[in-house]
């Protein structure tokens, strides 16, 4: 009973101490400091004797709080790839103080607003105050063009801006702006340099014509990325004996009953039926993975993206049935292929 009551008292000491502490302006500079100090330094986890890959947004559209919408880094030996760009996933790279000097290209599946929406963020943090000494590569399916042109054009005057204001060497204006890469499905392989290879395949996302999916093979290690898709022979093809598959995911059973419930939201309805043939559900994805022959699956691209475990484990409902060697992602998910190995390492970037 004592010795309660000794916590108590030493407890609420320690309240009040910080309280009053964190309000002295001396003490408020000393852990600014200390927290500035962090903010130089870049993440060590993404290591250069692996192919690994961290999901920076793990959602569509439909809103889900901590997710950011579609987004995949992949780490080949320490050159980054970044694999789609949705709302969230730049600030994502930026929390996780990703070394955006590595960043090679960012490849874009498809044109969709979730795929796309961060690029000028993205840009931003690969063109100023970097090591970088040309545009950004973007690759990304026919009309791609439009995308980084359109991009170009609305931050022309934030370009100018920034060179005004902060010179040559910080905001250098000759490299603003985008390299842009349409890629041409005659001729697959869209990387063949510094062991990498990605090769880019056709998926199925009608109306979005092309949709894309990629696969990266890196010093025998493989990962390959659906992007959005139906149920796809070509996923299954492409996918054959990679060591990693990411895969859309979308749970028709939720959603029918979320339709039941917004019933009387018209629009709301039509757009739900509308997706449930343009996606492919857990199960059919489970299916696509065992086909392939992949060593696990990776569900990301999550609808509705599951906000608590109840949703979570509607959401997989039966998956475990078809394969075991599966996992969920959340934002900060991240999976290590470390180089002569087989190993699967699944760990977390926050
Ligand atoms: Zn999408
Ligand atoms: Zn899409």
């Amino acid at each position: 009973m004592k010795l309660l009551k000794y916590i108590s008292i030493f407890a609420l000491t320690s309240f009040i101490l910080v309280s009053v502490l964190t309000r002295v302006p001396a003490v408020q500079d000393r852990l600014m400091l200390r927290f500035a100090q962090t903010l130089g330094s870049t993440t060590a986890d993404l290591n250069d004797n692996s192919l690994s890959a961290v999901v920076c947004g793990s959602r569509s559209p439909l809103p889900s709080p901590g997710r950011a919408q579609t987004c995949i880094l992949v780490n080949a030996g320490g050159n980054y790839y970044v694999v789609d760009i949705g709302d969230g996933s730049a600030a994502n790279l930026g929390n996780w103080r990703i070394d955006t000097n590595k960043i090679r290209a960012t490849l874009l599946t498809h044109l969709h607003s979730d795929h796309i929406s961060d690029l000028a963020d993205l840009h931003l943090m690969t063109w100023v105050n970097t090591s970088h000494t040309k545009p950004m590569d973007v690759y990304g399916p026919e009309g791609v063009e439009l995308v980084t042109q359109g991009f170009e054009d609305a931050y022309q005057l934030d370009y100018q801006y920034r060179y005004e204001h902060h010179g040559k060497e910080i905001a250098p204006k000759d490299i603003a702006g985008f390299n842009t890469f349409t890629i041409d499905l005659s001729n697959p392989v869209i990387i063949d340099e510094d062991d990498l290879k990605v090769t880019a395949f056709k998926v199925t996302h009608e109306p979005v014509d092309p949709a894309l999916g990629f696969r990266f093979d890196y010093k025998g290690r493989s990962i390959v990325i659906s992007g959005d898709t139906i149920y796809d022979e070509n996923v299954i093809k492409y996918a054959k004996d990679a060591d990693v598959l990411f895969h859309e995911a979308q749970a028709n059973h939720q959603l029918d009953i979320m339709r039941k419930a917004l019933e009387s939201n018209k629009g709301l309805v039509t757009i739900l039926n509308d997706i449930e043939t343009y996606h492919t559900t857990p199960i059919e994805a489970a299916k696509v993975a065992n086909l392939a022959n992949v060593g696990h699956v990776f569900f990301y691209h999550l609808t509705p993206a599951p906000r608590n475990n109840l949703t979570e484990r509607m959401f997989f409902r039966g998956v475990n049935d078809i394969r075991k060697e599966w996992s969920s992602t959340k934002d900060g998910t991240m999976v290590i292929l470390p180089l002569d190995s087989d190993e699967i390492i699944i760990t977390d970037i926050n």
